[in-house]
């Protein structure tokens, strides 16, 4: 079903699973965010600062509670943590972090068995890294400029270098910057969280070879002062975020009553 306006887009999905409603026992969501994940908030499952027109403060969470059933919500990326860590890549590893490399960049880490929420959702788009001495593009975070989704997302890239990500052959400079880019981002990452693994999905992760170069580069930015996480791509391919959601859905449902 097509994305457009909220109340028409939330009402056509809802009604497809009322035809289901016998059938339906839980509903996990991985939904874009920015989302309000604090169940204690009056905004909880709300979308907050989307670009999305008319998105902001659309009930995402209250438009499913409307089917009677439990209902998770994580944002796209939490949920793809969550299927992976579950059935994927990440499986019983932890602190585990999945992120996802495509038109932007976010990431989700799996701490003590749950995606890590606090003041909001972890935005590892949005962390700041020095933008190479080689690159004069002024990034394209329209909050932050050159944060690493600014300076390495598909976004960035088609932008940058004038061409789509899948059409720059391997040997172009915008592997190097890429790989490099995507390397202190990861540095970030493992500084703060220390994950034991670190799953890279999206789009532009499908570049043959460049998993290989952010491992390589990964480890020269450690320089030796701490591990290196371990870097795959995902076990679950562009399913992580649906059986994230499948995920969610059953732990919502093991949970019932106890909230
Ligand atoms: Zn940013």
């Amino acid at each position: 079903m097509p994305t457009t306006a909220p109340s028409e887009t939330l009402g056509r999905v809802v009604d497809f699973f009322r035809t289901y409603t016998e059938r339906v026992a839980a509903v996990g969501l991985a939904w874009f965010g920015p989302l309000d994940l604090d169940p204690r908030s009056a905004t909880y499952g709300l979308v907050t600062t989307t670009p999305k027109p008319g998105w902001q403060r659309a009930d995402v969470g209250g438009a499913f509670r409307a089917l009677g059933v439990p209902v998770a919500i994580e944002t796209d990326v939490n949920a793809a943590a969550v299927g992976e860590q579950r059935w994927g890549a990440g499986r019983g590893v932890e602190p585990f972090v999945y992120v996802t490399v495509g038109t932007g960049i976010g990431g989700g880490a799996i701490i003590n068995g749950r995606p890590l929420h606090g003041l909001g959702h972890p935005e590892m788009g949005h962390i700041v890294i020095p933008r190479d001495p080689s690159d004069r593009f002024a990034g394209a975070c329209p909050y932050h400029g050159t944060c690493l989704e600014g300076l390495a997302s598909g976004v960035a890239l088609r932008a940058r270098w004038g061409a789509a990500p899948e059409t720059l052959p391997a040997d172009h400079e915008a592997w190097r910057l890429q790989a490099r880019y995507l390397a202190l981002g990861i540095v970030a990452i493992t500084a703060v969280l220390v994950p034991r693994r670190i799953v890279l999905g999206g789009g532009v992760m499908r570049a043959p070879g460049l998993l290989e170069r952010v491992r390589t580069e990964t480890a020269a930015a450690l320089a030796g002062y701490v591990p290196a996480p371990e870097l795959l791509a995902p076990g679950l391919g562009e399913r992580a975020g649906v059986l994230g959601a499948v995920a969610l859905a059953h732990r919502a449902l093991s949970e019932r009553g106890v909230q």
